[in-house]
Order: structure tokens, then C-alpha cells, then sequence
């Protein structure tokens, strides 16, 4: 087999945008001009994988991962350099002159023996399930509402007794060590045996569509209703998802991809017209699962059982994804149905319509606490309320907080003062947005706290310090103390000096008035103008910036591979090691100019 040329390459190249590519498998989210995703080459909660439409590049500035479409498609499919090349071209609908598509470098032949035994597996349950051994399945299937059409989409399946599929299997030239390894035999005292003998088969894919096991229901009442494959060299439940594969483009469509539990939860949306719909295979959700959801967007929406086990996985569920950045919600099941048992007994319609019922993560959590807490109890009712503050406590939007608050009150007869007594963060339980979006400042600052408090105690008593800070620093690092320095730079400009008790009356931002009124009662901070104090306040603060900058520098000039932009780097951190060198010598000669 020979080689594409360099200038075909290249040119298939040209023509495949890189953000097309890499949003074929990726949601991209704009970020000003800027394309990002979620970075498949680790584990990411933010989109940290930065495309560069301009260079046709990509680049994560965590993991370090980079390069152009091919590589990508390469480290993603986990395919050849040669596949992946095949699979752009099929994407641009490029013609190569050369082959690419037959895998040059099979995958290990000892894995894709495997997938051939679960391909010829698959294809031999499927077929068997028209037999007449199979009718009971058949009609099982048929009053569960899954019809032909399902059927072959999902290559639904039966495994026959006796021992068939081994036969069969063997028949085709593959060998029993095999067939084993890929747990469809097993082998005990009677010899080799199907694993999933007298089972209707549902064929779980990996999230390149490979096969790779099958979920498998009995119809005997005395067995365990579901086997799934066991670990396998090509099965691995915790990184796996029913349906990935195909939800796949679906999810990223629609912008939210729906959860559910079981294998028919998805054959039953499936019919409902809904299929961005992924089934968890009953694991608990996995870091390696959490990771493959967050590839297909970040808003997720549950719909589990409505009994206590659904509503237990909802909550453990929902947790684990809240905590990996998804946006979330609830589908409420208070049918008591699943699902799959609603479209039966409803119908399709009714299935697509209950999906689009929502209702909010904290929502689902009030009521799903509520069912084990009794209000009348006084120790269950405090525990109830310090569990739920803490749960308001990590909601962003205020008139959610304030919603949520206002139902808790309702339900615990309790003021919102006594509730706040029982929040986690005391110091911060009447946190409006802006002391959230400030924080407070860690303790290592507390160098530089001390010299910002010093310069704004200065501006407050008198208009020449404010001026003096206005023309030498401009602003101050830390937020708050930065808000503060504003609205006092602000009111010198119509008032000639700050009368404290007429100035806060103008001050829209209470934790401002706060600040301020810390500051102008504190014998440390609040004194008469001081140039010299001053001017050693103003220059810590420029150093500690100056140094923020270059250790900012440093990490970022570590991260990139991009040549020229180190170069630019290195250049920029000269400059601010230089300007920082001559703040030094600057105030050694203002100290020596003194003495
Ligand atoms: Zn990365």
C-alpha cells in the first residue's frame, strides 16, 4: 500500500475546519472570539481545550494536549494516524487517491478477535429471535411495546438455550479461549456453556460504536432479571454508557442529553421520538462516565424511577454531575412508573410530553429530603434546615436563593433569620452577589490587605492621598478594596473631602459602606496624609502585582508549545522583571533622598 502525497494531505487538510472536526465529536462554546470545549484528554470540568480557527490548531492549556485534525481525530477515535485521516476525509467528502480506511496498523488482533466474536454474536442472537424457540421473547417484547422497528435499530437479540451461540460461534472459526475472553462462554464443569443462554439481548457499543457486551433480561421469574457482561479486555462497565453512540450528535443538537436507568428506558424514548436519551447500565455514574457526558454538553436532565431506589440514584447521580459542573434538571416521576412502563401504559405521546416536564435540582432535593424528615420533629426539622442552607449556599442566582429560602420558611414555619442560623458560612450567610463575587481575602494576602487598607484610609481623609493614588496605581488588586477605592475616587470628583456620614449615604453597595466604615474606625488605618506611607502602600501593592503578572506568565509560557508565542512571553516577562528591578531602586533612593 503506498502513501498519499504531501500536497493531498495538505490539502484535504485546508479543507477540513478544524472546528467543524473537532465539533463533530465536542460541544464548542464561544468564548468572545474565541472556540472552546471540554478537553477530551483529561479529565475537564471547564472547557479548557482552546480552538484556534485562525492556525487550524487546537490546544488544551491544562493537559497540554494539541495539534491539527488529524491528530485529533486519531487521539480521540484512539484509531491510526492512516484511519483518522480516512475518517476526515470522509467527513469533508474528500476523495483520497490511496485507501486509508482498511486499518494499515490493526488495532491489537487479539482485541479485534474480540469484536468479532461480539459482532457475529450480536448478529446471530438478532437473527435467532425470529425463530420459534424465541417466541416467548418475541411476544414478551411485543406487550413491552417494543416493536421490529426497535428492534433492528438496537439489534435486540435472543440467546438461545443449549448452548447455540458457542456452537455457532465455533462453527465460524473462532476459538473457545475467545469466546470466553469476550464473555459470551464460559466454561464450567459441564463443559462450555452461553453466558447469556435463554436471555433477550441488548447489545451494549463503546462510544466509538464498537461492540463490546450485552446487557441480557431472563423470562424466568426465578433468575436475575438483568446480566450484564463482565470486565472484559474490551468491556469496562464504569466507562461505559448505553446508547453514547448514537445519543451522541442527538445531545449536542438539543443542547441537553436525558439519563435514565435502564436499557428499555431508552428503547421507550427511542419510540417517543426523544434520542439524545443515555442509560447509566445500573453503575453508579463513574469519573470515566461523568467524563463522556461532559463531552456531549453540560446540561443534563435526569429521569429515573419514581420509587425509592430511582429517587436515591437521582440524588447520588444529580450530586456527582453538580459537582463536575453540569447544568441540571429533574424530570419529576411521581407516577410511581418507569419510563419504559409509562409509554406502555400511556403511550408514545405521553412519553415525549412527560419529558419535557421539569423541575429544578434544589427542587428535587426538598422533596426528596422531605420524604425522610419529619417537620414535627425538632431535631429532624433543625437537621433538615442545615442541610438544605448548606444546599441554597452553592446556588449562584439570587432570586433562586431567595425562592428557595422563602419555601423552606413556608414549610419549616421558620423566619429567614432563624434559618440563617443555621447556615454553613456564617460570615457570609447574608452574602449578596457582590460579596460573592468579591470573596474575602485568603490570609497570605494579609501584606498586602494591610497596604491597600493604608492607601484607602488615606484617600478617605483627604483628596490630595486619592489624587496621589489615582495618578500612580489606578486601582487596587484586590476587588472589593478596588470598589471601594472607585466610589471614593468617584465622589472627590464633585466634593472637595469626604464627609463620612454624607458620603456612605451615597453609596449603593453595601458591603462598600462596610469596608469603609471598617476603615474610618480603625485607629491603624484612618489618618491624616502621609506621603511618605503612601508611597510605600502604593508600591507593595505594584510589586505584589508585578509578581502576580510574571508567576501568571511563567505558568502560561510552560504550557504552551507554540514557539513564537514563548518567545513573546519570555520578552513580556524581561519587561516586568526589569520594571519590577527599577521599583526597587526607586525606593531605595526615595529612602536614601529622606535620610
Ligand atoms: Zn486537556
Amino acid at each position: 500500500m503506498h502513501e498519499l502525497r504531501e500536497e493531498e494531505l495538505n490539502s484535504l487538510r485546508s479543507q477540513a475546519d478544524i472546528a467543524d472536526v473537532v465539533g463533530h465529536y465536542l460541544s464548542l462554546v464561544k468564548k468572545g472570539k474565541a472556540l472552546s470545549a471540554v478537553c477530551p484528554f483529561h479529565d475537564d470540568h471547564d472547557p479548557s481545550l482552546n480552538i484556534n480557527t485562525e492556525r487550524q490548531i487546537y490546544k488544551c492549556f491544562v493537559c497540554g494536549a494539541g495539534g491539527n485534525v488529524f491528530t485529533f481525530v486519531r487521539d480521540y477515535e484512539k484509531i491510526s494516524f492512516r484511519e483518522a485521516v480516512a475518517k476526515v476525509a470522509d467527513m469533508v467528502g474528500f476523495k483520497l487517491s490511496v485507501d486509508y480506511a482498511a486499518p494499515a496498523i490493526a488495532i491489537d488482533p487479539a482485541i479485534q478477535r474480540l469484536y468479532n466474536v461480539l459482532k457475529d454474536s450480536i448478529q446471530y442472537t438478532n437473527y435467532t429471535l425470529n425463530s420459534v424457540q424465541a417466541s416467548e421473547a418475541k411476544s414478551y417484547l411485543k406487550n413491552r411495546g417494543i416493536g421490529d422497528a426497535t428492534i433492528e435499530k438496537f439489534a435486540i437479540g435472543y440467546n438461545p438455550e443449549n448452548d447455540e451461540l458457542t456452537r455457532f460461534l465455533k462453527a465460524k472459526g473462532h476459538v473457545v479461549e475467545d469466546l470466553v475472553k469476550a464473555n459470551v462462554t464460559r466454561i464450567n464443569e459441564y463443559g462450555e456453556r452461553d453466558v447469556f443462554a435463554g436471555r433477550i439481548t441488548f447489545p451494549i457499543h463503546d462510544p466509538q460504536g464498537r461492540p463490546v457486551g450485552f446487557s441480557a433480561r431472563t423470562l424466568q421469574k426465578d433468575l436475575a432479571k438483568y446480566v450484564n457482561t463482565a470486565e472484559t479486555p474490551v468491556y469496562t462497565k464504569g466507562k461505559l454508557l448505553f446508547n453514547y453512540h448514537r445519543a451522541r450528535t442527538f445531545a449536542r443538537q438539543a443542547g441537553e442529553m436525558l439519563i435514565v436507568e435502564g436499557v428499555t428506558d431508552v428503547f421507550a424514548f427511542d419510540r417517543a421520538g426523544v434520542y439524545n436519551v443515555l442509560a447509566t447500565l445500573g453503575t453508579a455514574c463513574t469519573k470515566d462516565q461523568i467524563r463522556l457526558l461532559r463531552q456531549l454538553g453540560e446540561k443534563a436532565v435526569l429521569c429515573y424511577d419514581g420509587d425509592n431506589a430511582g429517587q436515591n440514584a437521582t440524588y447520588k447521580i444529580g450530586s456527582l454531575l453538580l459537582e463536575a459542573g453540569f447544568k441540571l434538571e429533574i424530570i419529576p416521576n411521581t407516577m410511581g412508573l418507569d419510563p419504559d412502563e409509562l409509554c406502555q401504559k400511556h403511550g408514545a405521546e405521553a412519553l415525549a410530553a412527560f419529558s419535557r416536564r421539569r423541575i429544578s435540582w434544589l427542587d428535587f432535593l426538598i422533596e426528596y429530603r422531605l420524604k425522610s424528615v419529619d417537620l414535627d420533629n425538632y431535631s429532624q426539622k433543625k437537621e433538615f434546615v442545615k442541610v438544605m442552607m448548606a444546599e441554597i449556599d452553592k446556588v449562584n442566582d439570587r432570586f433562586d436563593r431567595e425562592m428557595l429560602i422563602q419555601k423552606i420558611s413556608i414549610l419549616t414555619k421558620l423566619t429567614n433569620e432563624q434559618m440563617s442560623l443555621l447556615s454553613p458560612r456564617k460570615s457570609d450567610q447574608n452574602a449578596t452577589p457582590i460579596q460573592r463575587k468579591y470573596g474575602s481575602a485568603p490570609s497570605r494576602l494579609s501584606k498586602l490587605d494591610w497596604a491597600e487598607k493604608e492607601i484607602l484610609g488615606q484617600m478617605l481623609s483627604g483628596r490630595s492621598a486619592a489624587l496621589l493614588f489615582r495618578d500612580e496605581l489606578g486601582f487596587l488588586p484586590q476587588p472589593l478594596n478596588n470598589a471601594c477605592a472607585m466610589t471614593i475616587l468617584d465622589y472627590y470628583r464633585n466634593h472637595n473631602e469626604i464627609v463620612l456620614a454624607d458620603f456612605i449615604n451615597t453609596i449603593a453597595e453595601s458591603e462598600v459602606v462596610q469596608l469603609i466604615t471598617d476603615i474610618s474606625n480603625s485607629e491603624i488605618y484612618y489618618k491624616e496624609y502621609n506621603e511618605a506611607a503612601l508611597r510605600d502602600a502604593l508600591t507593595l501593592c505594584k510589586t505584589s502585582m508585578l509578581d502576580q503578572q510574571i508567576e501568571r506568565l511563567k505558568l502560561e509560557s510552560k504550557q504552551t508549545d507554540d514557539i513564537a508565542l514563548r518567545q513573546n512571553m519570555a520578552k513580556r516577562l524581561e519587561e516586568l522583571r526589569n520594571e519590577k528591578l527599577r521599583l526597587k531602586q526607586k525606593t531605595k533612593e526615595d529612602l536614601h533622598g529622606s535620610t
